[in-house]
């Protein structure tokens, strides 16, 4: 009932719920110009019922449309705290503070209404991509067994034939093109299926040099250097080294893949007692700004042949660490992103 009316609601255009405030207004205001109200009751609950169209205005439009309301309210007090009758300044100064209330009023209840509002939108889209992820994780399945069959055979005919045959390229894009849909495949099913972390002590720093050697074709034929900054005696953690070696294996193939020719990828670990990190830095031209919010949501990808999932699946891993991937920064001299994980031994529960 409650969601039918909402639904209702919604549809109903902004203009046709702006009458009522504007009309509430108009009304409250004729009469504060007007002397009828004057020494009655009505003149001095008259300020009162001013908050009752701003509070509509906040409630239905948010900041903006309470902050229009109070200052549509305040210009009735306008003449008085300018001091066109001859008020004395004591009084002045009250219409002014009364109008500074509105002011605050509009702000407070906006900001919570926004708040409100964002935080409803955020659990929608939430609810939407887990609905989403389900429906496609079931696809996933049922495609990758045929999948493995087509790429298969594919690629045993590329094999047997000659060099020059008219089609072995078109069977070399099949092929690519069969490999690249079962990448996504693999990580769709990677990143719906619940997490099971499997914790041993394991030295960060090896981690990253086994990515560092893993990447170091990928980084040669990009014409990056790989430099790795880290104490050398930094203690093993309690970690799922598969999988947090598949989070720092995706920020730096991410990182050399946006990085120029020429370019550096920094990895830098550090430690406290409470917390190990890893920073991957590169030298790209950044990533703009709106899209900070989506990176890790899955299928966000702004590359040609890529899957979006890599930050998603990785910032779920970490996650489940217990710990934060994030952003740090990114502008036009690069991009850096952060993993920290707590440093103390943790009881895992899958994800
Ligand atoms: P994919 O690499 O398949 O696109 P990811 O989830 O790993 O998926 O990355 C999502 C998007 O985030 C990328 O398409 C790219 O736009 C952006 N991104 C990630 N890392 C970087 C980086 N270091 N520099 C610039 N953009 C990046």
């Amino acid at each position: 009932m409650l969601k039918r009316l909402r639904r209702r609601w919604q549809i109903i255009p902004t203009w046709i719920k702006v009458v009522p405030i504007l009309a509430l207004l108009a009304v409250l205001s004729a009469i504060h110009q007007s002397n009828i109200a004057h020494g009655s009751l009505l003149a001095s609950s008259l300020h009162r019922l001013f908050f009752l169209p701003l509070f509509l205005a906040s409630l239905l439009f948010g900041l903006r449309g309470g902050l229009i309301c109070a200052a549509l309210i305040s210009l009735n007090f306008l003449p008085d705290i300018l001091g066109y009758e001859g008020q004395a300044l004591s009084q002045r100064l009250d219409i002014l503070m009364e109008a500074a209330l509105y002011f605050l009023t509009a702000l407070i209840t906006g900001i919570f209404v926004d708040r409100e509002r964002r935080e409803v939108m955020r659990l929608k889209r939430a609810e939407n991509l887990a609905l989403l992820g389900q429906a496609a994780a079931a696809v996933a399945h049922e495609l990758k067994t045929p999948l493995v069959a087509i790429g298969g055979f594919a690629q045993r005919i590329y094999r047997d034939l000659e060099e020059g045959h008219p089609h072995r390229e078109k069977l070399r894009i099949i092929v690519d093109q069969v490999a690249h849909m079962e990448q996504l495949l693999r990580e769709m099913l990677d990143y719906s299926r619940p997490l099971e972390l499997r914790l041993a002590a394991q030295p960060l720093n090896e981690l990253v040099d086994e990515v560092i050697s893993l990447c170091a074709l990928l980084a040669q034929e990009a014409g990056i250097q790989l430099i790795k900054e880290a104490d050398p005696d930094l203690d093993s953690q309690p970690m799922d080294g598969a999988r947090m070696k598949q989070v720092i294996l995706n920020l730096v193939q991410n990182a050399i893949q946006a990085s120029p020719r020429g370019g550096r990828v920094r990895l830098s670990i550090s430690q406290s007692p409470d917390w190990v990190q890893v920073e991957v830095a590169d030298q790209g031209s950044g990533i703009p700004r709106e899209h900070w919010d989506k990176l890790f949501f899955p299928f966000f990808t702004t590359k040609r042949g890529g899957t979006g999932l890599g930050l998603a699946i990785s910032h779920k891993i970490v996650e489940a660490h217990g710990g934060t991937l994030e952003l740090v920064k990114s502008n036009e001299n690069g991009t850096t992103f952060r993993v920290v994980l707590p440093a103390k031994p943790l009881n895992h529960s899958p994800s």
